[in-house]
């Protein structure tokens, strides 16, 4: 008889926690998985995955005014909420069934209820069976932080946004990160009247100042609203439905939906985790050494619940060194280094490495050189909508430090150059190479 029912039992079945079981099961462990909603996680149920979609859906607003003046007769067009929602929940599903069918493949016993921990190897579902398993891998994720005011429930999170019945002609957002931006923009080119509350001064803290300062000023040319330094004070709702946003400065906002996008909690409660001496962090983060272990030696944790980069990708990543560590004989640890990311806000952003800020503290001596042009498409299209990119190189070894971009197709245009920042490789060697014609990815090597 063997010791423990599964050599793996991964709670959580996102990216991180899908990806640990079956690469461990590819290296022959026997794994279960259990999860409690549906199997993909926020990625591909509530967040990357979706999003996107609806961001491309949106950009068709622009596309098809723009398409005129490359000569097409493009009639009135309207817009159907319904029926992108419903087909973007289309391609959620088949994308879940997808999900379903790799760990079906791959041997992985999947629990669809939710699970807790009884003990450092045990595991109990919500319909009182108990499992054992000699390594245990939470891979729970997180979810919305919600705020605490009168009227705060009147508002949704990005979890209720895909499935709005109707579109919302007039939308508060509170926050200015990444969820916060990519929705503006969805909303605002679907034509609703988009107002953004900050508690703070600035946008997508983090990322490079100029890049910032460029989406800003984009997107209040597109007539979002922005009101900085402000804090809700009440919602309040009318008997058509429709909503009331007092705020502590400034009038009263009508709107039809408030979305807060305020950042997401690790989803550490309830897992029995406290119990058992697994170190718990004060946002609910579950600590973990660099090979994902927790204080407890059989209880690992990855991705988001853990807080350290909540960006897909990462969790993929660990999932993946995690199990090629303790059950493929290859151990293997992230490098947390060089992280692309990007904002898929309109026009979108995108960097790796150091902003501007950054290298000037760390380095000192930095050279910043910067691109900043109206992409051919905007100029026909008579779109006043300029790119900007910017290299900052180390002044001492040439080392490209960090490379931030905001413009159309960013996002992609970063993933390659992304691969050059991570080897260090040298503003030298960008000169060197010679420029592809007409692209807007040419200016990243024609900088002088
Ligand atoms: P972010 O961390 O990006 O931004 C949070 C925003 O909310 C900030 O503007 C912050 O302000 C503000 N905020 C935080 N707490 C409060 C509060 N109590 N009251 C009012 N405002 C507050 O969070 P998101 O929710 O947008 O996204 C969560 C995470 O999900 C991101 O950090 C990212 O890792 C991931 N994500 C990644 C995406 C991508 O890769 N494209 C897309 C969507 C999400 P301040 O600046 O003052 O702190």
């Amino acid at each position: 008889m063997p010791e423990f029912d599964y050599d793996l039992f991964v709670v959580g079945g996102g990216s991180g926690g899908v990806r640990a079981a079956r690469v461990a099961a590819g290296h022959g462990a026997s794994v279960a998985l259990a999860e409690e909603y549906r199997v993909g996680g926020t990625c591909v149920i509530r967040g990357c995955v979706p999003k996107k979609l609806l961001v491309t859906g949106a950009a068709f607003a622009e596309d098809l005014r723009d398409a005129r003046r490359f000569g097409w007769c493009v009639p009135d067009c309207s817009f159907d909420w319904p029926m992108l929602r419903d087909e973007v929940q289309a391609e959620v599903t088949r994308l879940e069934d997808l999900y379903r069918d790799t760990l079906a493949r791959n041997g992985v016993r999947a629990f669809h209820q939710r699970a807790q921990l009884t003990g450092p190897h045990e595991v109990e579902l919500a319909d009182g069976s108990r499992h054992t398993a000699r390594t245990i891998l939470i891979a729970t994720g997180a979810r919305p932080e919600m705020p605490v005011f009168p009227g705060a429930d009147l508002g949704v999170s990005s979890n209720e946004v895909f499935h709005f019945a109707q579109l919302p002609r007039r939308v508060v957002i509170a926050g200015g990160g990444y969820i916060a931006n990519e929705f503006a923009g969805i909303f605002n080119r679907f034509g609703a009247a988009v107002t953004m509350i900050l508690r703070g001064g600035e946008i997508l803290r983090g990322y490079d100042a100029d890049v910032r300062a460029r989406l800003l000023e984009i997107s209040e040319r597109k007539g979002i609203a922005f009101r900085f330094h402000t804090a809700f004070e009440r919602i309040e709702q009318r008997a058509d439905k429709t909503l009331i946003v007092h705020t502590d400065k400034g009038d009263p906002i009508h709107a039809d939906a408030v979305l807060f996008a305020i950042g997401r909690r690790p989803n550490s409660a309830g897992l029995g985790l406290e119990a058992l001496g697994v170190e718990i962090g004060r946002t609910g983060a579950i600590a973990v050494d660099e090979d994902h272990r927790t204080r407890v030696p059989s209880i690992f944790a990855v991705g988001d619940v853990t807080d350290r980069k909540q960006l897909t990708p990462v969790a993929i990543r660990e999932g993946h060194a995690f199990a090629d560590t303790q059950f493929g004989g290859r151990p293997t640890r992230v490098d947390y280094g060089c992280v692309p990311s990007a904002v898929f806000s309109h026009p979108p952003i995108a960097a790796v490495g150091l902003t501007e800020a950054e290298a000037r503290e760390r380095h000192g001596i930095v050279k910043v050189l910067t691109a900043d042009f109206r992409p051919m498409k905007n100029a026909l299209a008579q779109r006043d909508e300029r790119a900007l990119y910017k290299l900052v190189v180390s002044g001492v070894t040439d080392e490209i430090l960090g490379l931030h971009m905001i413009g159309p197709d960013a996002p992609e245009i970063l993933q390659a150059a992304a691969v050059a920042v991570k080897a260090k490789l040298t503003k030298a060697q960008f000169d060197a190479t010679v420029a592809l014609h007409p692209t807007m990815a040419e200016e990243l090597v024609l900088m002088r």
